[in-house]
C-alpha cells in the first residue's frame, strides 16, 4: 500500500479541491435561484447559467466518485489492476489519470459488456 501513498495524497487534494468547488457552484445555483427578479428581463440568461453550473457539478461528482473508488482500490490492495481483464494498468496511464479503474486496452470497452 506504501507504494501507492504518492497517489493517494494527491487523490485526496483533488478530492478536497472538487469539494470545494461543489460546494461554491451549490452556493451559486441557490443564490441565482433565491433571488428571481421577474422585470430584469435577465431570468434566461440566469436559468442558462445555472444550467452550466449544473453540468459543471454533474462532472465534478462523478470525477469524485471515481476518485473514491479509487481510494477505495487503494486500501483494498487493488489499486492499479485493471476491473476488466485484471491486469495491471500502465504506471504512465496511471500517472496521468490517477482514477482510472482499466487499463488503456480495456478502456474503450463499454462496461456492459463485462461479466
Ligand atoms: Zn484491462
Amino acid at each position: 500500500m506504501k507504494k501507492y501513498d504518492q497517489i493517494r495524497r494527491k487523490l485526496i487534494d483533488r478530492r478536497d479541491e472538487i469539494k470545494g468547488r461543489l460546494n461554491k457552484v451549490d452556493q451559486d445555483i441557490l443564490h441565482t435561484n433565491g433571488a428571481p427578479d421577474p422585470d430584469s428581463g435577465e431570468q434566461a440568461l440566469e436559468r442558462e447559467n445555472d444550467d452550466v453550473l449544473e453540468a459543471l457539478g454533474g462532472l465534478a461528482r462523478s470525477e469524485l466518485e471515481k476518485i473514491d473508488a479509487a481510494l477505495e482500490r487503494i486500501e483494498r490492495n487493488e489499486y492499479g489492476i485493471c476491473t476488466l481483464c485484471k491486469k495491471n494498468i500502465s504506471p504512465e496511464r496511471l500517472k496521468a489519470i490517477p482514477f482510472a479503474d482499466r487499463c488503456i486496452d480495456c478502456a474503450d470497452k463499454d462496461v456492459d459488456d463485462m461479466d
